[in-house]
């Protein structure tokens, strides 16, 4: 039998009726939600979930609690932004424990902070849980340190999502030695991406790496240099979320890869 909880872990106040607990879940893996994340979502009522959050994590809820999809696939919003916050204020006005489930962490590219906006203009109470972002997840299970002595000595995470078309970064920024970039959202952009590190003073075989689905059973790594990448990606036909990695700690992934993959 296992052993239960200690009583630290334990201790917090229970999921209080007409709150929202905006919650992390993590990149993927269940076993990477925070105890808090795992005690809520058991707690709760009302879950609104969005895409990336695993099958797994949702079989933690109550069975009578209600699940709904908020979308946020991209091209797919299930429910517009405007009436998604809204939902929330309308859930937490019926005395409901509500919890708003977003893969990661709910403040790194997850549009948290409008939610918490909103909650906070119409009075109704909040928490936020952080999670495990995609970054800290997916780059440990890939094997790929994301700072290094050697290697690199800070690390940026960026979103790659395309608006008309084109990536409005800070491409001086970012195609710079001794960094790590890390981008969300890139894989539409990837040839962009990598061109446009090139073409900013970083060197064709600079080491950079895609991950499809990290910390899942689906998870698999392509590394390959800024040049080759995008057509070892394109090859390999990966399947969403994929998440970039671009730097020298790229290199160490042949060594320290240690989660088995497919
Ligand atoms: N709030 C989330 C990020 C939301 S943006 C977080 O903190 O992780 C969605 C992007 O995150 C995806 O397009 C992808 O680039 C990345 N991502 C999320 N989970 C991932 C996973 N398991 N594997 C690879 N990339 C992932």
């Amino acid at each position: 039998m296992n052993k239960p909880l200690p009583e630290l872990l334990l201790q917090r106040a229970q999921a209080i009726p007409g709150t929202v607990y905006l919650v992390g879940a993590g990149p993927g893996d269940p076993q990477l939600l925070t105890v808090r994340a795992a005690r809520l979502i058991g707690e709760a009522d009302v879950i609104v979930y969005d895409y990336l959050v695993a099958s797994s994590i949702l079989d933690l809820a109550n069975p009578a609690a209600e699940c709904i999809f908020a979308g946020k696939r991209k091209g797919d919003h299930a429910l517009p932004q405007g009436e998604l916050n809204l939902l929330l204020v309308t859930l937490a006005r019926q005395q409901k424990r509500v919890v708003r489930l977003k893969g990661g962490d709910p403040y790194i590219f997850g549009r948290g902070g409008e939610e918490v906006e909103t909650l906070f203009e119409h009075g109704i109470p909040f928490e936020v849980v952080p999670g495990i972002t995609a970054a800290a997840g997916v780059a440990c299970y890939a094997g790929i340190p994301l700072t290094h002595r050697d290697y690199a000595q800070a690390c940026v995470f960026v979103t790659g999502h395309l608006k008309d078309g084109t990536i409005n970064l800070d491409w001086p920024g970012l195609a710079r030695r001794g960094q790590t970039v890390v981008i969300y959202m890139g894989s539409t952009g990837l040839s962009v991406l990598c061109q446009n590190l090139i073409a900013h003073g970083l060197p064709a075989d600079w080491p950079a790496a895609i991950v499809q689905q990290g910390t899942t059973p689906n998870q698999r790594t392509v590394t390959g240099t800024l040049f080759s990448l995008p057509r070892l990606a394109q090859q390999a036909q990966l399947t969403p979320p994929t998440l970039i990695i671009v730097g020298e700690v790229v290199k160490l992934h042949d060594r320290l890869a240690w989660f088995k993959e497919g």
